[in-house]
């Protein structure tokens, strides 16, 4: 047998079209699109504009069960599937977040997809791209700069040094930068406070590029941000410090969405990348809208397990943003259906039916969950080679007993031919008129009740607890009017509950809910559960030390 391929090894072979004639096929004039070389172009902003009047197409969100470590392939499915709706005809649109630095030289390397189901190109896609990280890196840390000048020069909002929650970022994975006391070395350098470091794409300004409809959306969100608290205890805005017009000047190509293709030539969206824990994990509102006007069909992932990337990108994305999904596709494996059935991570290759069966209880609460949505569901097996017959048949017979079909696919070994009835079941759940979209509770509840249905209904918690400060704080925003915002749980991806090691579908569980933030400016309400990291370290053997340049100059290790 021939070794296989790595990712960028099948990358690097990809017969790439120029980026205006994947335009083209979308109708995207040439002047509309803006190149950044030969494969990667930004979407202008007039153009968008003009789509306005023009009718949506099917909106498919692939999502997946808990996962294990690795990932379970959601990004690599939703390359997948674009490409198996285009092979059957259909014209799809695919969208997904742009990768960050700080994973990509840690441990999960690139997030382009996989095997033949990837965005190219990849090396680009996975390193600086169209550099939307590094103007929203920029953005961030204007801001960050101009609250300390503000209080340098006097501080006439009367900022209290101690109360300022605007940190700084770089998108990189560095415990190092974490904590640190800043404007050290006299008076020349200001008043030292405590401070330090999250990656960027835990910055609010990711979140609010993701979800600002147009750029006087972002304008106002930017403006919106909380950047800390008087001595009166009155919150400090971003306004206040008058950066948000400056930050909108260094965002506006960044707000663009950028149009790529896969390695069978079909258009791709990849655009903004805010974490799945205190933010909302999904891809930027302007592609899949843009995306929506321009396809008949638009698949596009969520981060995480369907408990926190589809329950987020339910209640945060499409409730915001207007969207309404058609179908959702939960991506279950063999390996972390096994996982979840309480089977050790190194002895995942081998076949242990049993386990499976119990691990199928999580992928039974991900379906039922779903559907909670109004959104009807089928399940892909995303196949590893070291599947056994009498594992998949498994999954597919208790798939079929929760009145789902569940479907192999090959996509990540065979491209767009190894998914044509994941494709074909897609289209005819989206035109079978079944959804019905509603989000899981109503804007105007209070924010503690919204914390509690969803701990109740998606999690099957028993009891949600918090501490005093904790529920003070929520009643102060809402009598501030955050009240109708939604809720963004920041919960380990592992389990439906706050303990990693909990697999499988746990019930009566507690949520303890450790600390709250405001994300005014991109609107929602973080619980966050358990502990949460914003700025990640690197592995004692980061991916980094096995990337470098080969001798024909290509990138080698971004597997
Ligand atoms: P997620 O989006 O769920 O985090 P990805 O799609 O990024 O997962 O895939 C994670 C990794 O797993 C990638 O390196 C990808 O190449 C690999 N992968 C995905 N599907 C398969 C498969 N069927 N067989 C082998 N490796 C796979
Ligand atoms: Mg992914």
């Amino acid at each position: 047998m021939a070794a296989v391929k790595s990712d960028i090894e099948i990358a690097r072979a990809a017969k790439k079209k120029p980026i205006a004639e994947i335009g083209a096929r979308l109708g995207i004039p040439a002047d509309a699109l803006a190149p950044y070389g030969y494969d990667k172009a930004k979407v202008g902003a007039d153009f968008i504009t003009s789509l306005s009047d023009r009718p949506d197409g099917k909106l498919i969100l692939v999502t997946a069960i808990n996962p294990t470590p690795a990932g379970e392939g959601k990004t690599t499915t939703t390359v997948g599937l674009g490409d198996g709706l285009n092979r059957i005809g259909k014209k799809a649109v695919i969208c997904v977040r742009e990768p960050s630095l700080g994973p990509c030289f840690g441990t999960k390397g690139g997030a382009a997809g996989g095997g033949y189901a990837q965005v190219v190109p990849m090396e680009d896609i996975n390193l600086h791209f169209t550099g939307d990280f590094h103007a929203i890196t920029a953005a961030h840390n204007l801001l960050a700069a101009m609250i300390d000048n503000h209080v340098y020069w006097g501080n006439a909002e009367n900022i209290d040094v101690r109360r300022i929650t605007w940190r700084r970022v770089m998108d990189m994975n560095d415990r190092a930068l974490r904590q640190m006391v800043a404007s050290l070395g006299g008076v020349a350098n200001g008043f030292p406070r405590e401070s330090g470091f999250d990656i960027t794409v835990a910055s609010e300004v990711m979140a609010i590029l993701c979800l600002a409809s147009d750029l006087n959306d972002l304008e106002r969100r930017l403006g919106d941000i909380v950047v800390g608290y008087r001595f009166d205890r009155t919150p400090v805005f971003a306004r206040d410090i008058k950066a948000h017009r400056a930050m909108t000047v260094l965002l506006k190509d960044a707000m663009q969405p950028n149009l790529v293709q896969t390695l069978e030539n079909n258009p791709a969206f990849v655009h903004g990348g805010p974490f799945a824990n205190i933010a909302h994990g999904c891809n930027s509102v302007i592609a899949t809208r843009t995306a929506l006007k321009l396809g008949d069909y638009v698949v596009t992932e969520a981060g995480f397990g369907a408990d926190l990337g589809a329950e987020k990108f339910f209640d945060i994305k499409c409730r915001k943003a207007g969207l309404k999904p058609h179908a959702a596709v939960i991506v279950a494996t063999v390996r972390a259906l096994k996982m979840n059935g309480g089977v050790r991570k190194d002895d995942l290759s081998a076949e242990n039916v049993e386990a499976l069966q119990r691990g199928c209880a999580n992928l039974g609460r991900h379906i039922a969950n779903v559907r909670k949505f109004g959104v009807p569901v089928v399940v892909a097996i995303n196949h590893f080679t070291s599947d056994t017959d009498a594992e998949i048949s498994a999954v597919k017979d208790y798939a079929a007993r929760h009145g789902s079909d569940a479907i192999l696919c090959r996509h990540w070994a065979e491209g767009s031919a190894g998914i044509e009835e994941l494709a074909e079941k897609v289209v005819e759940l989206a035109e079978g008129g079944q959804a019905k979209f509603q989000p899981l509770y109503p804007d105007h509840l209070p924010l503690m009740e919204k914390i509690e249905i969803i701990a109740s209904k998606i999690y099957h918690a028993g009891e949600v607890t918090s501490d005093r400060g904790v529920q003070d704080q929520l009643k102060t925003w809402e009598e501030q009017g955050y009240g109708d915002l939604p809720i963004c749980v920041a919960k380990t991806q592992y389990s439906f509950s706050t303990d990693p090691n909990l697999r499988g579908a746990p019930e009566g569980h507690v949520v303890h809910v450790r600390e709250v933030r405001l994300s005014a400016g991109a609107g929602f309400v973080v619980a966050i559960t358990g502990e949460i990291m914003t700025m990640p370290g690197l592995p004692r053997v980061p991916s980094a030390e096995r990337i470098f340049l080969n001798d024909e100059g290509f990138v080698e290790g971004l597997f």
